[in-house]
């Protein structure tokens, strides 16, 4: 942290949504196609051809809208955003500019001084351009275009320059992304870029309200570069200005390999754009039954269910955070939940056995060969002392491996837990008298020997005797 200057952040974040159809032609959005092969004349920009807008675009876009406390204007515009570039076949991109379809949303997020509020300014619906392949020198150096990519719809999530920090800004972008994968409008695939982030940074002197001269760092794919790409450049441009040189308005490259960013070029103005209303889509409309449709179907999201695990399941902090951090996880425990009352434990199988096993497979909890029908019929074992904690886990490797019930593992096994006092004392008796010297030991006022005849008699009994039954039953022995 420097103590004469201040950064300033600001992120656009474009967020690929998930559609099966483009947002203003029938192609498929479906990833790694033949080049070419999912395209038609309106996202090919034939002459003549006329978009109509796909209408999930918008129910998305409001969805983020409302799970991000913005406003959903009644009435916004499509607006063309010129420039020429090969892979965008009109000329030009068809956006939102002066009305668009959210506004004055906000964010929570947490930081080491406690919470923060980050504004969101807009949130826009966009067309995607296509994609250069650029061939090696050897290969002839030729430049080849995949318009698959064009047209499939986007949501630009741009923030207010509220964020001081490079942390602040991951925090944002990781709450951000959590929410738009909870929503489902996208597989917010960071690697593939259905999630990318341009981050505008400028740096001011303490104390200064005017902002800086900002940077603008262009489709950065992951958090640890978005962190790595802000400090470089707050870094930067922080020397510049103690040589007494100047930082100049421009969009620059992080490269990853490199940890460094370059100049890329200098950074259009909005009117370098010409933007103007699209003549060929009419102004959308959205009425207010349509908002609260849409407010009625949004998900419970990650900081209520957070909450809601605490106060009414009684889980810790931690154990909520972790549980409602992902929805296919989320939904799994609240199933599991619903099926037997006993929330504690159905949180720690799945965080302790079932997260295990996933990771150990490298699976999906969706292909979780454990349901939470499976997990909790043998919570239930647990709760009623049919099973010890203990055999509870090896049993529950079984059902992983056969897909058998617990009770029929168990009766096949013949893994119930002794709680017969007979034959535990039978066992406890042997064991203390196979151990004289530890006897005397205990009685000398050594409490820690307990659990060696405990561990004794557990042994005995392969494992099923009572636990609780065994502490009782040696304590009395060994005080007589
Ligand atoms: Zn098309």
């Amino acid at each position: 942290m420097n103590s004469i200057f201040e950064p300033v952040i600001g992120l656009e974040v474009h967020v690929q949504l998930n559609t099966a159809t483009k947002i203003f032609c029938g192609c498929s959005t479906a990833f790694g196609a033949t080049p070419n092969s999912q395209t038609c004349p309106v996202c090919l920009g034939l002459p003549g051809a006329l978009p109509v807008l796909n209408r999930q675009v918008v129910e998305n876009a409001i969805t983020a809208g409302l799970a991000t406390n913005c406003q959903i204007a009644p009435r916004s515009i499509f607006a063309r955003k010129n420039y020429f570039y090969p892979d965008l076949p009109k000329g030009y991109q068809i956006s939102q500019y002066e009305l668009p379809i959210c506004e004055h949303g906000w964010l929570d997020i947490e930081t080491d001084n406690g919470g923060k509020r980050i504004g969101i300014t807009r949130i826009h619906m966009e067309e995607d351009a296509g994609k250069l392949l650029h061939a090696e020198e050897s290969e002839g150096g030729s430049s080849l275009v995949d318009l698959n990519r064009a047209c499939t719809p986007l949501l630009e999530i741009v923030s207010e320059p509220d964020m001081r920090s490079s942390d602040e800004a991951v925090a944002y972008l990781k709450k951000l992304h959590q929410i738009v994968v909870y929503l489902g409008i996208t597989d917010g695939n960071m690697e593939e870029g259905s999630f990318r982030c341009d981050a505008n940074v400028s740096v001011r002197p303490h104390g200064q309200e005017k902002f800086g001269t900002r940077a603008e760092l262009k489709n950065i794919n992951s958090f640890r570069f978005v962190k790595e790409a802000i400090e470089y450049e707050i870094d930067r441009q922080i020397e510049l200005i103690e040589d007494g040189g100047k930082v100049v308005q421009e969009t620059r490259l992080f490269n990853a390999d490199t940890g460094i960013t370059r100049s890329m070029r200098g950074k259009e103005e909005a009117h370098d754009y010409r933007y103007f209303p699209d003549p060929d889509l009419l102004p959308l409309n959205v009425d207010s039954d349509w908002i609260e449709r849409v407010r009625g179907e949004l998900p419970e999201l990650p900081a209520a269910k957070r909450q809601r695990y605490q106060e009414q399941l009684g889980l810790s902090d931690y154990d909520a955070e972790v549980l409602a951090a992902e929805r296919p996880m989320a939904e799994y425990f609240e199933r599991c939940t619903a099926l037997h009352d006993n929330p504690k434990a159905c949180a720690n199988w799945t965080m302790g056995e079932v997260q295990r096993g996933l990771n150990e497979q490298s699976i999906s909890i969706g292909e979780c060969p454990v349901t939470p029908e499976l997990l909790t019929g043998l919570i239930a074992r647990i709760d009623d002392n049919t099973i010890s904690n203990k055999i509870a886990k090896q049993v529950f490797d079984q059902i992983w491996q056969t897909g058998k019930s617990a009770d029929v593992i168990i009766e096949e096994q013949g893994l119930k837990q002794v709680t017969d006092t007979g034959a535990i004392e039978a066992l406890v008796d042997e064991v203390i008298a196979a151990n004289p010297a530890q006897v005397e030991q205990f009685r000398a006022g050594q409490e820690k020997v307990l659990g060696f005849f405990v561990g004794q008699v557990m042994k005995a009994s392969k494992g099923k005797a009572n636990p609780q039954m065994v502490n009782e039953l040696l304590r009395n022995k060994l005080k007589g």
